[in-house]
Protein backbone atom coordinates (compact mmCIF):
# COMPACT_ATOMS: atom_id res chain seq x y z
CA UNK A 1 0.00 0.00 0.00
CA UNK A 2 1.45 3.28 -1.05
CA UNK A 3 1.89 5.30 2.42
CA UNK A 4 -0.40 8.18 1.69
CA UNK A 5 -0.89 9.67 5.87
CA UNK A 6 2.75 11.20 5.81
CA UNK A 7 2.60 14.89 6.90
CA UNK A 8 -1.51 14.08 7.55
CA UNK A 9 -3.15 15.39 10.86
CA UNK A 10 -4.69 12.33 12.51
CA UNK A 11 -6.90 12.49 15.79
CA UNK A 12 -7.31 9.52 17.82
CA UNK A 13 -9.33 9.34 20.62
CA UNK A 14 -8.55 7.00 23.15
CA UNK A 15 -5.26 6.55 22.49
CA UNK A 16 -2.94 6.36 25.68
CA UNK A 17 -3.13 3.10 26.08
CA UNK A 18 -4.58 -0.26 24.04
CA UNK A 19 -5.76 -0.35 20.54
CA UNK A 20 -5.24 3.43 20.51
CA UNK A 21 -2.37 3.54 20.98
CA UNK A 22 -1.87 0.92 18.40
CA UNK A 23 -3.66 3.09 15.60
CA UNK A 24 -1.36 6.09 16.82
CA UNK A 25 1.70 4.32 16.96
CA UNK A 26 1.00 3.39 12.88
CA UNK A 27 -0.06 6.20 11.79
CA UNK A 28 3.02 8.16 13.54
CA UNK A 29 5.15 5.31 11.93
CA UNK A 30 4.35 6.09 8.81
CA UNK A 31 5.02 9.84 9.15
CA UNK A 32 1.49 11.62 10.41
CA UNK A 33 1.12 14.11 13.14
CA UNK A 34 -0.48 12.50 15.72
CA UNK A 35 -2.89 13.96 18.57
CA UNK A 36 -3.18 11.30 21.14
CA UNK A 37 -6.53 11.89 23.53
CA UNK A 38 -7.57 10.39 27.00
CA UNK A 39 -8.75 11.81 29.66
CA UNK A 40 -5.47 10.87 32.45
CA UNK A 41 -2.85 13.82 31.84
CA UNK A 42 0.15 11.41 32.97
CA UNK A 43 -0.89 8.12 30.65
CA UNK A 44 -1.56 10.35 27.67
CA UNK A 45 1.92 12.53 27.96
CA UNK A 46 3.83 9.20 28.60
CA UNK A 47 2.28 7.54 25.74
CA UNK A 48 2.99 10.73 23.44
CA UNK A 49 6.43 10.61 24.63
CA UNK A 50 6.97 6.78 23.56
CA UNK A 51 5.66 7.10 20.38
CA UNK A 52 7.62 10.23 19.96
CA UNK A 53 10.99 8.27 19.64
CA UNK A 54 12.83 8.46 16.87
CA UNK A 55 11.81 12.06 15.53
CA UNK A 56 8.12 11.13 15.03
CA UNK A 57 5.50 13.69 15.62
CA UNK A 58 2.82 12.75 18.50
CA UNK A 59 1.73 14.93 21.14
CA UNK A 60 -1.12 14.51 24.09
CA UNK A 61 -4.56 16.18 24.63
CA UNK A 62 -6.77 15.75 27.76
CA UNK A 63 -10.04 15.51 26.54
CA UNK A 64 -13.07 13.43 27.84
CA UNK A 65 -15.20 12.43 24.42
CA UNK A 66 -18.22 12.55 26.47
CA UNK A 67 -17.79 16.72 27.49
CA UNK A 68 -18.65 18.14 23.84
CA UNK A 69 -16.34 21.82 24.50
CA UNK A 70 -13.61 19.45 25.19
CA UNK A 71 -13.56 17.91 22.41
CA UNK A 72 -14.17 21.63 20.33
CA UNK A 73 -10.83 22.27 22.24
CA UNK A 74 -9.72 19.02 21.04
CA UNK A 75 -9.99 20.05 17.73
CA UNK A 76 -8.76 23.65 18.27
CA UNK A 77 -5.13 21.93 19.34
CA UNK A 78 -5.09 19.44 16.60
CA UNK A 79 -5.66 22.83 14.20
CA UNK A 80 -3.02 24.88 15.75
CA UNK A 81 -0.09 21.91 16.86
CA UNK A 82 -0.80 19.86 13.08
CA UNK A 83 -2.25 22.29 10.71
CA UNK A 84 -5.93 20.70 10.36
CA UNK A 85 -7.48 17.64 10.67
CA UNK A 86 -7.25 14.94 8.16
CA UNK A 87 -8.23 12.14 9.95
CA UNK A 88 -10.18 11.09 13.25
CA UNK A 89 -10.12 7.89 14.80
CA UNK A 90 -12.80 7.70 16.71
CA UNK A 91 -11.60 5.07 19.13
CA UNK A 92 -12.43 5.49 22.71
CA UNK A 93 -14.98 2.91 24.11
CA UNK A 94 -15.06 1.41 28.22
CA UNK A 95 -16.68 -2.16 28.09
CA UNK A 96 -17.49 -2.55 31.91
CA UNK A 97 -19.52 -6.03 32.12
CA UNK A 98 -23.07 -6.21 33.54
CA UNK A 99 -25.56 -9.00 33.94
CA UNK A 100 -28.54 -8.18 32.57
CA UNK A 101 -30.49 -8.89 36.21
CA UNK A 102 -28.25 -6.19 37.44
CA UNK A 103 -27.90 -3.75 34.81
CA UNK A 104 -28.54 -0.41 36.00
CA UNK A 105 -29.79 2.81 34.09
CA UNK A 106 -26.63 4.51 35.01
CA UNK A 107 -24.70 1.54 34.00
CA UNK A 108 -26.47 2.10 30.35
CA UNK A 109 -25.86 5.80 30.60
CA UNK A 110 -21.79 5.58 30.88
CA UNK A 111 -21.65 2.57 27.96
CA UNK A 112 -23.84 4.75 26.25
CA UNK A 113 -22.73 8.28 26.68
CA UNK A 114 -19.07 7.47 26.07
CA UNK A 115 -19.17 4.53 22.92
CA UNK A 116 -21.76 6.38 21.34
CA UNK A 117 -22.61 9.93 22.26
CA UNK A 118 -18.69 10.55 22.78
CA UNK A 119 -18.34 9.32 19.38
CA UNK A 120 -20.45 12.03 17.89
CA UNK A 121 -18.81 14.84 19.90
CA UNK A 122 -15.69 14.20 18.63
CA UNK A 123 -16.60 14.02 15.28
CA UNK A 124 -18.67 16.83 15.14
CA UNK A 125 -15.94 18.87 16.67
CA UNK A 126 -13.60 17.53 13.94
CA UNK A 127 -15.75 18.13 11.13
CA UNK A 128 -15.40 22.09 9.95
CA UNK A 129 -11.78 21.14 10.08
CA UNK A 130 -12.10 17.49 8.07
CA UNK A 131 -14.22 19.59 5.63
CA UNK A 132 -11.60 21.52 4.92
CA UNK A 133 -9.34 18.76 4.65
CA UNK A 134 -8.95 17.16 1.17
CA UNK A 135 -10.55 13.91 1.70
CA UNK A 136 -11.31 13.81 5.07
CA UNK A 137 -11.41 10.35 6.68
CA UNK A 138 -13.24 9.35 9.71
CA UNK A 139 -12.19 5.60 10.89
CA UNK A 140 -14.65 3.94 14.20
CA UNK A 141 -13.62 1.33 16.15
CA UNK A 142 -16.80 -0.40 16.53
CA UNK A 143 -16.51 -4.46 17.77
CA UNK A 144 -17.51 -8.02 16.43
CA UNK A 145 -19.66 -7.86 19.84
CA UNK A 146 -22.84 -6.07 19.02
CA UNK A 147 -22.41 -6.11 15.67
CA UNK A 148 -21.71 -9.81 15.06
CA UNK A 149 -21.49 -11.44 17.82
CA UNK A 150 -22.44 -11.50 21.85
CA UNK A 151 -21.09 -12.19 24.90
CA UNK A 152 -22.52 -12.45 28.43
CA UNK A 153 -22.11 -9.21 30.62
CA UNK A 154 -21.83 -7.10 27.62
CA UNK A 155 -25.95 -6.22 26.23
CA UNK A 156 -25.08 -2.63 26.54
CA UNK A 157 -21.81 -2.82 25.29
CA UNK A 158 -22.72 -4.86 22.58
CA UNK A 159 -25.57 -2.39 21.67
CA UNK A 160 -23.39 0.69 21.72
CA UNK A 161 -21.14 -1.29 19.62
CA UNK A 162 -24.35 -1.66 17.03
CA UNK A 163 -25.13 2.03 17.69
CA UNK A 164 -22.21 3.08 16.27
CA UNK A 165 -22.69 1.18 12.60
CA UNK A 166 -26.53 2.48 12.84
CA UNK A 167 -25.04 6.00 13.40
CA UNK A 168 -22.32 5.60 10.37
CA UNK A 169 -24.53 4.28 7.64
CA UNK A 170 -26.44 7.75 7.84
CA UNK A 171 -23.73 10.10 8.55
CA UNK A 172 -22.07 8.62 5.55
CA UNK A 173 -24.36 9.96 3.35
CA UNK A 174 -24.72 13.20 5.25
CA UNK A 175 -20.49 13.77 4.83
CA UNK A 176 -20.17 12.40 1.18
CA UNK A 177 -20.82 15.97 -0.02
CA UNK A 178 -17.39 17.22 1.66
CA UNK A 179 -15.66 14.20 0.03
CA UNK A 180 -15.11 12.55 4.18
CA UNK A 181 -15.51 9.21 4.69
CA UNK A 182 -16.64 6.96 7.41
CA UNK A 183 -15.63 3.43 8.39
CA UNK A 184 -15.85 1.43 10.76
CA UNK A 185 -13.34 -1.25 11.83
CA UNK A 186 -14.30 -4.42 14.14
CA UNK A 187 -11.79 -5.85 16.13
CA UNK A 188 -12.01 -9.39 17.83
CA UNK A 189 -10.24 -10.21 20.35
CA UNK A 190 -7.17 -7.73 20.86
CA UNK A 191 -4.26 -8.13 23.09
CA UNK A 192 -4.09 -4.89 24.64
CA UNK A 193 -2.81 -4.44 28.90
CA UNK A 194 -5.70 -5.03 30.31
CA UNK A 195 -6.15 -8.53 28.42
CA UNK A 196 -2.48 -9.32 29.28
CA UNK A 197 -2.65 -9.18 33.02
CA UNK A 198 -5.76 -11.89 32.35
CA UNK A 199 -2.79 -14.10 32.31
CA UNK A 200 -0.95 -16.74 30.04
CA UNK A 201 -4.05 -19.42 30.18
CA UNK A 202 -6.70 -16.92 29.78
CA UNK A 203 -4.74 -15.75 26.45
CA UNK A 204 -3.91 -19.63 25.13
CA UNK A 205 -7.79 -20.37 25.60
CA UNK A 206 -8.74 -17.35 23.67
CA UNK A 207 -6.15 -18.10 20.97
CA UNK A 208 -7.60 -21.90 20.23
CA UNK A 209 -11.34 -20.21 19.85
CA UNK A 210 -9.39 -18.24 16.87
CA UNK A 211 -8.70 -19.82 13.69
CA UNK A 212 -5.30 -18.21 12.62
CA UNK A 213 -4.84 -19.39 16.66
CA UNK A 214 -3.31 -15.90 18.12
CA UNK A 215 -4.96 -12.70 19.58
CA UNK A 216 -4.76 -10.03 17.32
CA UNK A 217 -2.48 -7.14 18.05
CA UNK A 218 -2.75 -3.44 18.46
CA UNK A 219 -0.69 -3.15 15.09
CA UNK A 220 -3.51 -5.16 13.49
CA UNK A 221 -6.29 -2.75 14.16
CA UNK A 222 -3.57 0.31 13.54
CA UNK A 223 -3.04 -1.11 9.62
CA UNK A 224 -6.73 -1.77 9.10
CA UNK A 225 -6.98 1.55 10.36
CA UNK A 226 -4.73 3.24 8.28
CA UNK A 227 -6.33 1.59 4.98
CA UNK A 228 -9.41 2.80 5.44
CA UNK A 229 -7.72 6.26 6.15
CA UNK A 230 -5.45 5.90 3.30
CA UNK A 231 -6.24 7.48 -0.40
CA UNK A 232 -6.55 4.04 -1.44
CA UNK A 233 -9.42 3.51 0.30
CA UNK A 234 -10.84 7.17 -1.28
CA UNK A 235 -14.02 5.20 -2.79
CA UNK A 236 -15.49 3.05 0.51
CA UNK A 237 -17.97 4.55 2.67
CA UNK A 238 -20.15 3.47 5.24
CA UNK A 239 -18.38 -0.10 5.59
CA UNK A 240 -17.23 -2.21 8.37
CA UNK A 241 -13.76 -4.14 8.48
CA UNK A 242 -13.76 -7.86 10.86
CA UNK A 243 -10.07 -7.97 12.06
CA UNK A 244 -10.76 -10.88 13.92
CA UNK A 245 -8.50 -13.38 12.58
CA UNK A 246 -11.52 -15.54 11.78
CA UNK A 247 -13.08 -16.01 14.96
CA UNK A 248 -16.82 -15.46 13.95
CA UNK A 249 -16.21 -17.81 10.92
CA UNK A 250 -16.25 -21.70 12.88
CA UNK A 251 -19.92 -22.44 13.04
CA UNK A 252 -19.21 -24.99 16.03
CA UNK A 253 -16.23 -26.39 17.57
CA UNK A 254 -16.14 -29.21 15.31
CA UNK A 255 -15.98 -26.81 12.97
CA UNK A 256 -12.79 -25.77 14.35
CA UNK A 257 -11.05 -28.68 15.55
CA UNK A 258 -11.46 -31.10 12.40
CA UNK A 259 -9.66 -27.78 10.57
P1 LIG B 1 -8.43 0.31 26.80
O1 LIG B 1 -7.17 -0.45 26.74
O2 LIG B 1 -9.25 0.28 28.05
O3 LIG B 1 -8.11 1.84 26.44
C1 LIG B 1 -9.15 2.76 26.40
C2 LIG B 1 -8.59 4.12 26.04
O4 LIG B 1 -9.68 5.04 25.95
C3 LIG B 1 -7.66 4.68 27.09
O5 LIG B 1 -6.69 5.48 26.47
C4 LIG B 1 -8.59 5.55 27.95
O6 LIG B 1 -7.82 6.54 28.63
C5 LIG B 1 -9.49 6.12 26.85
N1 LIG B 1 -10.81 6.57 27.27
C6 LIG B 1 -11.76 5.87 27.95
N2 LIG B 1 -12.84 6.64 28.16
C7 LIG B 1 -12.58 7.85 27.58
C8 LIG B 1 -13.29 9.06 27.47
N3 LIG B 1 -14.51 9.22 28.01
N4 LIG B 1 -12.73 10.08 26.80
C9 LIG B 1 -11.51 9.96 26.26
N5 LIG B 1 -10.77 8.86 26.34
C10 LIG B 1 -11.30 7.80 27.00
O7 LIG B 1 -9.44 -0.14 25.63
P2 LIG B 1 -9.16 -0.98 24.30
O8 LIG B 1 -9.31 -2.42 24.61
O9 LIG B 1 -7.95 -0.51 23.62
O10 LIG B 1 -10.46 -0.55 23.45
C11 LIG B 1 -10.42 0.57 22.58
C12 LIG B 1 -11.61 0.48 21.64
O11 LIG B 1 -11.57 -0.77 20.96
C13 LIG B 1 -12.95 0.55 22.33
O12 LIG B 1 -13.84 1.32 21.55
C14 LIG B 1 -13.40 -0.90 22.38
O13 LIG B 1 -14.80 -1.00 22.36
C15 LIG B 1 -12.79 -1.42 21.10
N6 LIG B 1 -12.57 -2.88 21.09
C16 LIG B 1 -11.61 -3.46 21.87
C17 LIG B 1 -11.38 -4.83 21.77
C18 LIG B 1 -10.27 -5.52 22.54
O14 LIG B 1 -10.08 -6.75 22.37
N7 LIG B 1 -9.51 -4.83 23.36
C19 LIG B 1 -12.15 -5.62 20.90
C20 LIG B 1 -13.13 -4.99 20.14
C21 LIG B 1 -13.33 -3.63 20.22
P3 LIG B 1 -8.41 7.37 29.90
O15 LIG B 1 -9.03 6.36 30.82
O16 LIG B 1 -7.23 8.09 30.48
O17 LIG B 1 -9.43 8.31 29.34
Amino acid sequence: MVNSCEGKSVIVTGASKGIGKGIAAVFARHGAKVLVVARNLDQADACAAELRAGGRQVSAFVGDVTNRSEMEEMARVAVERNGGIDILCANAGIFPQSKLEDMSGADWDTVLSTNVKGMHFSIQAALPALKRSKGGRIVLTSSITGPVTGFPGWAHYGASKAAQLGFMRTACIELAKYGITINAVLPGNIKTEGLTDLGADYERTMAASIPLKRLGSVDDIGHAAMFLASDQAGYITGQTLIVDGGQILPESLEALNQA
